[in-house]
C-alpha cells in the first residue's frame, strides 16, 4: 500500500521471538465504519524461511525445557493478557467488527486458555505400566512419555483472532514444541500483541514466530518438512486442501458446522428462546458452533417461535464499539452480501422470512426463516451469518434424525429436562459434543472440542491438543 513519508511505522511481526518488518504492508479495516485499525508488516519469503529454520534449530531444546519454565511462561502470558485486557478487547473489536462485549469475553477466555495450559503442563508427566501381566514380560516395566512431534504450524481463522490462536500456542508451549502462527490476514493484530507478550517470557529464541503472511505465501510453511504438525482452524475447503497437500504430516482440522439446537416439548421455552436468539446472532453468527438450525417439536412450535421472535427483536444491533451492542457487522461487506444472497435464494425457493432478512453494509439483521427447502444452502451448508431456520418435527426420533441430516458434526444442543433423552442424544447424535439444556454454541476452553464428519479431524481443549501435538514413547526397563 502507498504510505506518505510521515506515516507511522507498520506493526512488526514476530520472527523467532524478535520484532521484524518485511517488504510489504497490509491494512486492517473495521467493517462497521471502514476506518483503518492498523497497518502491519508482511514477512518476506526469506524471513519465513528464517522463522522455520529457527523453530527447527530450537526443537530439541524446546522438548527438554523444564516444566517449571513452560508453566512460568504460560502463566506470564495469562497475567499480561489480564493486565492488557481492555486494550486487547478494543483491538479485537476493531479488527474483527465484533461487539466489544464479546471481545472482552474472548480475552477472558484466552486468559483461561493459557492458565489451563500452565496447569496441564504441570500434570503432563507420562505414565508407568507394569508389564508382568504376561509371563513373557515378567521383570519388565514400561515408562511411557509423550514427545512432541516437532514444531507446530498454527493456521487460524478471523472469527476468534486471539483465543483460537491461544488454543494452538498454549498447548504447543505446554508440550515443549516451537510454534509458528499464521493468523488470518483480515485480523492479525491481536495475534501480534500476543507475540509481544510471548517475547517477554524466558522461552528460548525460535520458540515462537507470528507471521502474518498472505495465503499465497503460506504454502512454503505448509509444505516445509521441518514443521511436522499443521494445526488448522478454518473452513472445510481450505482445511481439506491443506490435508491433501501434506498427507504425511500430522494435520488437525477444526472446521465448520451448521449447528442444530433441538427444542423438545418438555424444554423450558423461555430459556431456550433466549439462548437460541442470542447464540444464532452472537458474533453476527460467525462462530463454527452458532445456532443455524432450530429443530422444534411441533407441539410447542407456535409458543416457542413467538418467544423466539420476541427475543430476536430485543437484540441490540449496531456499532460494535457501543457497550450495549449484542450483534455487530460481519467481517466484511462481501461476507454480508453472500449471506443476503443465500437468504434470497431460500425465499425464492419458498421460504418465509419471520424476522430480519435485510442487509446494511456489512451488517445483516438477525434473521429467522421458516419453510426452508431441505436443499437450500441455508439448510445444508454453513451460513456463518446471523441467520437461523426453524424446522418443525413430530417426535424425538425425527428431531435426532434431522440433526444428523448434515454433512457436518461439530456440536448439537438439546433443550430437554429428561435425563433418558439426554443420554439417548449422546448415543445417537453424530457430533463431537452434545450440549444438554443449552445451545450448541457452549464451549468451555478446557473441554475436548472438535467435530466428526466434515467438521474436522482431531481435538482441541488443552489436554486434547497436547495429546495431538505429541506421540507416546515407551521405554521398557528389564530385570526388575
Ligand atoms: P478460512 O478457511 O478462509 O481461513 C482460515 C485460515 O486459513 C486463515 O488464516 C487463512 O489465511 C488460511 N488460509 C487460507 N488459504 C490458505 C492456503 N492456501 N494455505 C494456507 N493457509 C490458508 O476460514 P475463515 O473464513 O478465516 O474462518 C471461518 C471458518 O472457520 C468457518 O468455516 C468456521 O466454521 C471455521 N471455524 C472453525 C472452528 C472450530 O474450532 N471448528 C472455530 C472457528 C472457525
Amino acid at each position: 500500500m502507498d504510505r506518505s513519508a510521515n506515516a507511522p511505522s507498520p506493526i512488526p511481526f514476530w520472527l523467532a521471538g524478535r520484532p521484524a518488518t518485511g517488504d510489504a504492508e497490509l491494512a486492517v479495516t473495521n467493517s462497521h465504519d471502514g476506518r483503518v485499525v492498523g497497518v502491519y508488516s508482511v514477512p518476506t519469503a526469506e524471513q519465513v524461511e528464517q522463522a522455520v529454520a529457527a523453530a527447527d534449530a530450537v526443537r530439541k531444546q524446546a522438548a527438554a525445557l523444564p516444566i517449571h519454565v513452560r508453566a512460568e511462561a504460560l502463566g506470564h502470558v495469562a497475567r499480561r493478557l489480564a493486565e492488557r485486557a481492555e486494550e486487547i478487547a478494543q483491538l479485537i473489536s476493531g479488527e474483527n467488527g465484533k461487539p466489544v462485549f464479546w471481545a472482552r469475553g474472548e480475552v477472558n477466555r484466552a486468559i483461561s486458555t493459557f492458565r489451563f495450559a500452565a496447569e496441564e503442563t504441570r500434570r503432563f508427566s507420562g505414565a508407568v505400566q507394569r508389564l508382568d501381566t504376561e509371563p513373557a514380560a515378567q521383570g519388565r516395566l514400561a515408562y511411557i512419555s509423550r514427545v512432541p512431534h516437532g514444531p507446530v504450524l498454527a493456521i487460524t481463522p478471523f472469527n476468534f483472532p486471539l483465543n483460537l490462536v491461544a488454543h494452538k500456542v498454549a498447548p504447543a508451549i505446554a508440550v515443549g514444541a516451537p510454534v509458528i502462527v499464521k493468523p488470518a490476514p483480515a485480523t492479525p493484530l491481536s495475534a501480534l500483541v500476543l507475540g509481544e507478550i510471548l517475547a517477554e517470557t524466558n522461552l528460548p529464541e525460535g520458540m515462537f514466530s507470528v507471521l502474518p503472511v498472505p495465503n499465497d505465501r503460506a504454502g512454503a510453511l505448509v509444505e516445509d518438512p521441518r514443521l511436522p504438525v499443521v494445526s488448522f482452524t478454518g473452513s472445510g475447503p481450505v482445511g481439506y486442501a491443506l490435508m491433501d497437500q501434506v498427507p504425511r504430516k500430522h494435520v488437525t482440522l477444526e472446521l465448520g458446522g451448521n449447528g442444530a439446537a433441538v427444542v423438545l416439548a418438555d424444554a423450558d421455552l423461555d430459556w431456550a428462546a433466549a439462548r437460541v436468539a442470542l447464540f444464532s446472532n452472537y458474533q453476527a453468527g460467525q462462530s463454527c458452533i452458532s445456532v443455524q438450525r432450530v429443530i422444534v417439536e411441533e407441539s410447542v412450535r407456535e409458543r416457542f417461535t413467538e418467544k423466539l421472535l420476541a427475543a430476536v427483536d430485543a437484540l441490540v444491533t449496531g456499532d460494535p464499539s457501543d457497550e450495549k451492542t449484542q450483534v455487530g457487522p460481519l467481517v466484511s461487506v462481501a461476507a454480508a452480501e453472500r449471506v443476503e444472497q443465500w437468504v434470497k435464494e431460500a425465499v425464492e425457493a419458498g421460504a418465509r422470512v419471520l424476522a430480519g432478512g435485510t442487509r446494511d453494509g456489512a451488517a445483516v439483521a438477525p434473521t429467522v426463516l421458516a419453510d426452508v427447502p431441505a436443499d437450500a444452502k441455508l439448510a445444508c451448508e454453513e451460513v456463518f451469518g446471523p441467520v437461523m431456520i426453524i424446522q418443525p418435527v413430530a417426535s424425538v426420533d425425527e428431531a435426532f434424525a434431522a440433526v444428523n441430516d448434515s454433512k457436518y458434526g461439530l456440536q448439537a444442543g438439546v433443550f430437554t429436562r429428561d435425563l433418558d433423552i439426554a443420554f439417548r442424544a449422546n448415543r445417537e447424535l453424530e457430533v463431537g459434543g452434545v450440549i444438554i439444556g443449552d445451545v450448541p454454541s457452549f464451549r468451555a476452553d478446557q473441554m475436548p472440542y472438535g467435530g466428526v464428519k466434515q467438521s474436522g479431524v482431531g481435538r482441541e481443549g488443552l489436554l486434547s491438543a497436547m495429546n495431538d501435538f505429541t506421540y507416546e514413547k515407551v521405554m521398557v526397563l528389564t530385570g526388575l
